[in-house]
């Protein structure tokens, strides 16, 4: 850990830095004037102990938090030479996609009107090719007869990137993608900005080109450049949500403004899943910076204070991390599942059992849950909740966090999960096997004493 790269961390642990009183890294923003590396500006870190900057400050790569996909270092007070600094602009540079985004949409409008026996996508590649390169791509994998059908889901042609540390892309499961869509509708929303989202974005656009009623629309933000070849400039927009970078230039950002300030902003909602490898400050940063462009199409009106609406997907453990930031957000108890998610195996039940939740700023009673799926309305909380999430009455609340029925323990004076039992020595719940200490730093994850967040027993279902 540290020197630059950041935290390395196991499978099915939730990554990231540490927090305040942790031994750790602390993320201290994006600075003016930072370095920049392929992925745009660094962010500026330090390393601590018990809550304590401790040595030297340095700049490290927003988008990938281990040395293989970005190797980018520099401390905060080094003197970098004129030649260290031109070399690293060429660099940058070197870094770049083969094609812009503009030569993209117009490969793409002479890929569609190619007869289907000459469209071809390179897998090695991921780029779709165009019959004066096949020449360049012989040896390579590809695949045929590219159907329009095809162009209309790229996320199920391109593979997902897996890299677990910088793009972790877990696509969303056909019915969690429909959910989401039809409660976006239903909360009479007309423009989606999806970030991170791009099979939700998928969706959307193919609807829009396929049902002459069907009025949403969406803009997708992603740092994955491969979405280029299939949708405009009005559609995508090359983006980094942990520093809040458009490789686009002020280009980009226009258009992600006025997709935001269309109909006075009125009826767009955000909707974000992010990488779960930490950095939760950073996405909120960049969180607040789209809601404050947002906002600035109310200045006119000037009545109303409100936020953007938002869906934030995230696992339920980072909680109380997202609540620091947005306090206004409230978590839902709907699981959103995956078709490539590996981490969460099967549940007591059977039904594989996501950790994932929706954090979001409207009112939770406006969050309609499936009822077919075991989600019941609770009226004194007035939200939905898992059928497994009985309400306590000590608490007054359905405290269940992963959709079992938890207990509730007297000492603690809170509901905690059913294999625990109350630790005299911790003077605290926690889970069988867990280690004693009298420590007040707190696990990462939780907050809890006792563990660090490798061990943290949120993340397990036992
Ligand atoms: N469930 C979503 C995909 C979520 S995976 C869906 O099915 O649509 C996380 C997404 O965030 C991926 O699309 C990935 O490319 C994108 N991403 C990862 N790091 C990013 C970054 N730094 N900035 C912007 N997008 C990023
Ligand atoms: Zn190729
Ligand atoms: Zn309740
Ligand atoms: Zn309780
Ligand atoms: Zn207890």
């Amino acid at each position: 850990e540290g020197g630059g790269s950041m935290a390395a961390t196991g499978e099915g642990e939730a990554q990231g830095l540490c927090g305040p009183g942790t031994g750790g890294l602390a993320l201290l923003g994006v600075a003016p004037g930072a370095p920049s590396c392929p992925h745009g500006p660094a962010l500026l870190f330090v390393k601590t102990s018990q809550g304590k900057e401790e040595g030297r400050r340095f700049y490290a790569c927003s988008a990938c938090r281990d040395r293989k996909g970005c190797n980018f270092f520099q401390w905060e007070d080094e003197k970098v030479s004129e030649t260290r600094l031109a070399a690293r602009e060429e660099h940058n540079r070197n870094h770049q996609p083969p094609f812009t985004h503009r030569q993209n949409v117009e490969r793409y409008k002479n890929f569609v009107l190619l007869p289907l026996s000459k469209r071809r996508f390179c897998q090695e590649c991921q780029q779709l090719l165009l019959p004066a390169e096949w020449e360049k791509h012989s040896d390579h994998q590809f695949l045929c007869d590219i159907s329009t059908a095809q162009l209309k889901s790229p996320s199920q042609l391109l593979y997902p990137l897996e890299n677990k540390k910088t793009n972790a892309q877990y696509l969303f499961a056909d019915r969690s993608c429909q959910f989401l869509l039809d409660l976006i509708i239903d909360l009479g929303f007309r423009r989606v900005l999806s970030v991170g989202t791009p099979r939700l974005h998928e969706m959307i656009q193919s609807k829009a080109s396929q049902e002459e009623d069907f009025r949403v629309r969406s803009l997708l933000l992603d740092i994955d450049f491969r979405y280029s070849q299939f949708y405009t400039e009005d559609e995508f927009c090359h983006y980094n949500m942990f520093n809040h970078h458009f490789f686009g230039g002020e280009a980009a950002r226009e258009t992600c403004g006025k997709f935001l300030y269309q109909d006075h902003g009125e009826r767009v909602i955000m909707v974000t899943d992010p990488p779960f490898g930490g950095l939760v400050e950073a996405l909120a940063s960049s969180f607040k910076k789209l809601m404050a462009m947002w906002k600035e199409t109310e200045k006119e009106e000037g009545h109303n204070n409100q936020e953007m609406p938002m869906f934030w997907i995230f696992p339920y453990f980072f909680e109380s991390r997202i609540l620091e930031f947005f306090p206004s957000f409230s978590m839902m108890d709907y699981q959103v599942d995956y078709d490539n998610h590996a981490l969460y195996k099967h549940g007591k039940t059977g039904r594989r059992q996501s950790p994932v939740r929706i954090f979001t700023n409207l009112t939770p009673s406006m969050i309609v849950l499936p009822v077919e799926e075991g989600y019941r309305f609770c009226t004194i909380c007035q939200r939905y909740v898992s059928s497994g999430n009985q309400h306590c009455d000590i608490c007054n609340s359905c405290t269940s966090k992963d959709g079992r029925r938890w207990k509730h323990c007297i000492l603690c004076k809170k509901c905690v999960k059913p294999s625990w039992f109350h630790c005299n020595n911790c003077n605290c719940c926690a889970f069988q096997n867990h280690t004693c200490q009298k420590t007040d730093a707190g696990c990462f994850v939780c907050g809890k004493a006792g563990h660090k967040r490798s061990t943290c027993p949120s993340l397990s279902y036992t």
